[in-house]
């Protein structure tokens, strides 16, 4: 399973509609300084409900919605209502995330194409408040019901599927006992690997 695109609507610097499509293997993305490319990920993050974890660049959620003045280090523009929305789509075409699975997340049996996996989270500012929404294909959902189905990919908060800036450096400064615990994880996974090839050898 992997990232087939994001569409970006007045998140962060992306103040239009934006379509990013994502290659199978490996995708970068390159631009000038301040272009919006760690903007990106933070993007990926939101919708995914990984922020808390992985640290996005923002002080609160409304600060991910497109602001003219961002710049001048204005506040948001005042007065209306202002929104912004991620979505990631997941190509499911080898079926990584079983139709069961996906209709019992979104709680229906009316989930539609399962080869493509949409997740859409939306931020909405009002005068006096501010909410969050997702939803999983065009179905409203929790986010623990997201994050249910991605742990059957893999994807997880403690994960390291998103790895940040300063997070290697995190790993130096770490004492003994933590960096032995993200040790022991990835000997896990190594030690399996290596029962796979032994049996594929047998
Ligand atoms: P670098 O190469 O320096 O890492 P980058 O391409 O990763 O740069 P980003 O950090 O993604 O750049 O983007 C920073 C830009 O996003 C800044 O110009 C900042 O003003 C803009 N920005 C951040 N939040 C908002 C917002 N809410 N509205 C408008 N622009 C924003
Ligand atoms: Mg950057």
């Amino acid at each position: 399973m992997h990232i087939k695109s994001l569409v970006l609507e007045n998140f962060k610097s992306f103040g239009r509609r934006t379509e990013i499509p994502f290659y199978e293997d490996f995708t970068t993305v390159s631009g000038p300084n301040g272009s919006g490319k760690s903007n990106i990920i933070d993007a990926i993050l939101f919708c995914l409900g990984l922020a808390r974890t992985r640290g996005i660049r923002a002080r609160k959620l409304t600060d991910l919605i497109y602001n003219p003045g961002h710049e001048e280090g204005g506040e948001s523009a005042g007065g209306g209502v202002r929104e912004a929305s991620v979505e990631v789509v997941l190509d499911n075409a080898e079926r990584t995330l079983p139709r069961a699975e996906i209709e019992s997340a979104a709680g229906t049996e009316n989930v539609g194409d399962v080869d493509e996996i949409v997740i859409k989270r939306r931020v909405k500012q009002t005068e006096d408040n501010y909410y969050s929404y997702y939803y999983l294909n065009e179905r409203s959902v929790n986010l623990s019901d997201i994050q249910d189905l991605l742990a059957g990919a893999g994807v997880t908060p403690e994960g390291y599927n998103v790895v940040m800036q300063g997070d290697v450096t995190g790993i130096i400064n770490m004492t003994a006992g933590e960096r032995r615990e993200i040790i022991d994880e990835i000997a896990g996974v190594a030690a399996f690997d290596a029962k796979k090839e032994d049996a594929f050898e047998e």
